[in-house]
């Protein structure tokens, strides 16, 4: 339950005092849909009205704040005219313009002949000194009051600046006062704020500098905000490593049968990996671990050789996949390595689409499948294992994993788990995602790999690159063509992609095939079989392209608009070529001229096929959230932290959590109740499930 203290910041909008049904609207549009989300809404500019000049010589186009001797009114005379007030001080004339007026609120706000401080932008029209619907009136007293640096906010559509600045005013007006649930010695040598000052800080820039994301109010609310992410994480975590583990042990005998019948050596870091794995399996504690390795890293054949060592101890293992048709390559994968161990192999899709399931589950209780191979319906709770020790997660480019753990730790009660991800994340993000969970690496490709040759090609030269492709696929190759997003709707993307594939059609008539984002899976099923066996040899496809599908016959990859995708994407796109033993390429074609970022991006890309270099470029480049589609990815999102700029308070936090729960495991101290406020204030309500419960 949301402690009492913070509710004046979790009701609706329209609460505040002055804001009305129709604002509160207009804030939703920008997911301002309580006080709580008007403080975390920062600005992201200042304006600055002390500019005060002479009315004679005032510059063209600035904002300024002046006081003037308001003169008779001048109605509008037709609608489309503006309604006028002209205004003089000694230092020269201003005339007060508005449209569509309402004659009597200007009676009201502009007497005439009274004195005012008007504030807005100049404009000189036809040798005239205007300001049309200034941003403020007031009486000369409130000048000091008006005269100030204004913050700007992100506005939207139907919100004014002022409304904005006014519900902001209610809702700073209103903030509980917070017990504090910083480390004192850090919040001293920090140099910070508490909470409230600094909230009221953070909306009140005195200068530019308090913009920077490292400003000293900007950071506290900044660490605030991670410090609730990694104490969230390290609870999640706690907890379900405080279910009692299993040791698993073996001497390796099946891991060296199937060693001995690869046709390759394991890389050093598979072998690191490995070791790392074994190491958690004999552990008391339950295994909880990440590994990362781009696609083509050799992750199979790992998990496969680490659930060896489950069988070997004499008993079962599983593998799941995020979807059939990868279940099932993994399974083709393994089943002739299992064959040379001597291991039984099942395979388990969804309800109804396997005959012979119930026989597989009959088995699978009996103990006579050591390792199955599935879908995530594995964990379904009809699916019962004799004894299973082991689980590895194959989670492809998602990051739910915490969710997953979560559930599969109801499945597969007291059993190890090793979550495979094939996206690389840079060490920050991967710590706001997974706390302290621990992490392998395999950064290293299998030898022999030919690099994959990028290049950057502006689009005016695409026929050149439709004849080179002619060259190509006269040879045997197999071409991806990559159309990109054009505008938000999927729509236009297919328009694009039926246009793409009608062109290259005339070069290359039935051989080009069409995969995208709204076809049936069946249809897109058939379009990338046809694909796989060679039919067709040019796949056009939008963004789309199965994740994981392997094709090692494709050896060029041509990318249409390079400049409007992520570098993640990039190398991910680049990523399905490169993977038989032909030498491969990918054609970056672009429109001119390119911007810095996108300039960069591709830049990147022609230097390095290191995914965790990729990874880290991006994050450099474009800010945390974007980095991977935080809402796809699972990772979470900040209001107030920026990783780019805080990571080292990240790591400060990490370290804080970990002390936290070690001094105070249930925070039940004064600092400890404080930080279970913070907990709700950032809505890890979660988190506080998790203690007291032992
Ligand atoms: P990932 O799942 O990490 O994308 P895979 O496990 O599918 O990668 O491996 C990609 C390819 O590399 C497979 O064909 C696999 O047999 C091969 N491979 C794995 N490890 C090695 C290695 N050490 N040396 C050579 N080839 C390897
Ligand atoms: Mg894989």
């Amino acid at each position: 339950m949301r402690p009492e203290i913070l509710f004046p910041l979790f009701r609706p909008l329209t609460a505040l005092a002055g804001v009305g049904p129709r604002i509160a609207k207009a804030c939703a549009r920008l997911d301002l849909e309580r006080p709580v989300d008007l403080l975390w809404h920062l600005p992201s500019g200042l304006l600055d009205r002390r500019f005060s000049p002479p009315l004679d010589t005032a510059p063209d186009g600035v904002v300024a704040t002046v006081v003037v001797d308001v003169g008779r009114h001048l109605p509008a005379s037709n609608r489309r005219l503006p309604y006028r007030v002209p205004c003089h001080n000694e230092s020269g004339e201003l005339t007060l313009v508005f449209f569509h007026a309402r004659p009597n609120y200007l009676q009201r706000v502009l007497p005439e002949g009274s004195s005012r401080v008007v504030s807005g932008r100049l404009e000189r029209f036809r040798g005239e000194l205007q300001m049309s619907h200034p941003d403020h009136i007031g009486e000369p007293a409130e000048l000091a009051r008006i005269q100030t640096l204004e913050p700007v906010y992100p506005l939207t559509a139907g919100l004014t600046a002022k409304a904005l600045q006014k519900a902001t005013n209610d809702a700073l007006s209103e903030l509980p006062e917070m017990p504090e649930w910083l480390d004192p010695a850090l919040q001293k040598a920090e140099n910070w704020l508490p909470w409230q000052a600094a909230v009221q800080a953070v909306h009140s820039p005195a200068g530019f500098d308090d913009l920077d994301p490292l400003a000293t109010a900007r950071a506290r609310l900044a660490y605030d905000e991670l410090l609730a992410n990694q104490l969230a994480l390290a609870l999640m975590r706690r907890s379900l490593r405080r279910r009692a583990g299993r040791t698993t042990q073996a001497e390796g005998h099946l891991r060296q049968r199937v060693i001995a019948a690869l046709d390759y050596q394991l890389t050093g870091a598979q072998q690191r990996t490995l070791g790392e794995v074994d190491a958690d399996l004999a552990a008391e504690h339950r295994m909880l671990r990440l590994l990362q390795g781009d696609v083509g890293s050799g992750k199979t054949i790992v998990a496969l050789l680490a659930m060896l060592t489950a069988v070997e101890a004499g008993a079962q293992a599983t593998l799941m996949a995020p979807t059939e048709i990868l279940a099932r390559q993994h399974f083709a994968t393994i089943e002739p390595l299992a064959q040379v161990a001597g291991v039984r192999l099942g395979l388990l899709l969804g309800r109804g689409r396997q005959k012979g399931r119930a026989a597989t589950l009959r088995a699978l209780a009996a103990g006579e499948i050591d390792i199955l191979v599935g879908t995530h319906a594995v964990f379904q709770q009809e699916v019962e294992f004799r004894d299973l020790a082991f689980a590895v997660i194959d989670e492809q480019h998602r990051f739910g994993v915490h969710q997953r753990l979560a559930l599969s730790a109801k499945g597969a009660g007291r059993c190890d788990l090793l979550v495979m991800t094939a996206t690389p994340i840079p060490r920050t993000l991967a710590l706001t995602a997974f706390g302290d969970m621990e992490t392998s690496r395999l950064d290293e490709k299998p030898p022999g790999r030919l690099p994959v040759e990028t290049r950057a090609l502006p689009l005016e030269r695409l026929e050149e690159v439709v004849k080179a492709l002619e060259r190509h696929v006269a040879d045997g190759a197999r071409v991806y063509w990559v159309c990109p997003l054009v505008a938000e709707s999927e729509i236009s993307d297919l328009a694009a992609a039926e246009q793409r594939q009608a062109h290259l059609s005339q070069h290359f008539g039935q051989r080009v095939a069409l995969v995208h984002g709204r076809m049936k899976g069946s249809l897109k099923d058939d379009a990338m079989a046809r694909f796989a066996s060679g039919e067709v040899e040019i796949l056009v496809a939008t963004t789309v392209i199965e994740v994981g599908v392997d094709v090692p016959e494709a050896t060029v990859m041509v990318i249409e608009h390079a400049e409007r995708f992520g570098l993640a994407q990039l190398h991910q796109l680049r990523g399905r070529v490169g993977r038989g033993t032909g030498a491969s390429s990918c054609l970056m074609l672009y429109a001119p001229p390119l911007g810095e970022v996108a300039r960069r991006r591709l830049e990147i890309m022609r230097q390095t096929e290191d995914g965790f270099r990729i990874a880290e470029e991006d994050l450099k480049l474009r800010g945390a959230g974007e980095v991977l589609g935080t809402r796809q990815s699972g990772l979470p999102a900040f209001r107030l932290a920026d990783l780019g700029a805080h990571g080292e308070l990240l790591a400060m936090a990490r370290d804080d959590a970990r002390l936290i729960l070690e001094r105070d495991s249930d925070l039940e101290s004064p600092r400890g109740q404080a930080l279970r406020v913070l907990l709700y204030l950032f809505e890890r309500d979660a988190a506080v499930g998790y203690l007291g419960s032992g």
